[in-house]
């Protein structure tokens, strides 16, 4: 199979040539993007990661651009794309070109698809969970013991890409190289659901290649499907972006901050003092008199004093340990 060696990004979209969301950089110029998904509104762990990815871009004179991943409607909160666009806005982030909602790119994503099945590069899989209950777990989840590999009777399907075993390797910008074998690792994974979804895999490659995106700044509990990602780079000969994957905020107990661990929405009214957080949660070291200015004169020091360094091969960042947060992050779960 053809695991070919990633192309940098370069100038324009190699997926269809069209401009089809207003946002294609033009050039060699950076882009980043900030991608949530709309399960709930934006709490302080993804503002962090949005922080980052904004200060990174605009500290490259990059495109910086916000897509809505709502491509899985179950999971989806009603008026949770609203509420996180208002917060982006309450924060002072200012994005190019318009905000990108993922299920419009549907029809690139079902093209996507049909590229790897016709090359064979993707199969339909009957498997359902009872039938997997036995195949072996990895970090990763099942590793797919490839049992519809060679045909597969059922209606019901879900798509899987064929993988190897060669190893998959990038260079993380804070954590260093970063290697699987996906064979040994996921065994070929699902990139069209049984219920008929484009899966998350699939559908970020292609919206980061057809929005021309060079550089991805996010957080670093999606770091292992990085490497999934790339193999679907490769196989569909899009580009890779360079990748940076920033510590995740925890509750003490070491818990990722989500929407399924309790972390609230931040705050759209009392802004700064969790911007202000946020620069303390990315290392940036602010002044304390910074907790006074304005949210301009904040963005505006954030942006001169941005530096990535103190973050490198950092993994987790506690929420209780910043000060003037602990309101913001207090779990909710009973
Ligand atoms: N939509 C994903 C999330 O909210 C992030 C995807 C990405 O940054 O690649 O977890």
């Amino acid at each position: 199979m053809p695991h070919c060696v990633s192309k940098p990004r370069s100038a324009g979209n190699s997926l269809n040539g069209s401009s089809a969301t207003g946002t294609i950089a033009t050039g060699n110029q950076y882009v980043g993007r900030f991608a949530p998904s709309p399960t709930g509104p934006l709490h302080f762990g993804s503002l962090v990661a949005a922080v980052a990815s904004y200060l990174q871009a605009r500290a490259h004179d990059g495109r910086w651009l916000v897509r809505i991943e709502d491509i899985d409607p179950p999971r989806e909160q009603a008026g949770a794309s609203s509420l996180i666009v208002e917060a982006l806005e309450r924060y002072g982030f200012e994005w190019d070109g318009d905000v990108l909602f993922q299920s419009e790119s549907h029809g690139a994503h079902e093209a996507a698809l049909r590229r790897l099945l016709e090359r064979n590069l993707a199969y339909p899989c009957g498997c359902s969970r009872k039938d997997l209950a036995d195949a072996p777990r990895g970090p990763l989840g099942i590793i797919y013991p490839g049992t519809c590999r060679h045909g597969c009777e059922s209606n019901e399907t879900a798509i899987r890409l064929r993988v190897t075993d060669d190893p998959i390797s990038f260079e993380d910008g804070l954590q260093g190289t970063i290697t699987q074998r996906l064979e040994s690792e996921s065994g070929d994974f699902v990139i069209r659901r049984r219920d008929g979804l484009i899966a998350y895999q699939l559908a970020v490659v292609v919206d980061d290649e057809l929005q021309g995106v060079t550089e991805i700044v996010r957080g670093i509990d999606i770091i292992d499907s990085t490497p999934r990602q790339i193999c679907l780079q490769r196989l569909l000969s899009f580009s890779t972006p360079s990748y940076i994957h920033i510590p995740v905020v925890t509750h003490p107990d070491g818990d990722k901050l989500s929407k399924l661990t309790g972390a609230p929405a931040i705050p759209l009214d009392e802004v700064r003092p969790v911007l202000f957080a946020a620069l303390l949660a990315l290392r940036q070291g602010p002044p304390s008199a910074l907790a006074e200015a304005t949210l301009p004169e904040m963005w505006d020091w954030a942006l001169k004093n941005w530096n990535l360094e103190p973050l490198r091969g950092l993994t987790a960042v506690r929420a209780d340990e910043i000060p003037g947060i602990g309101l913001t992050v207090t779990p909710q779960l009973q």
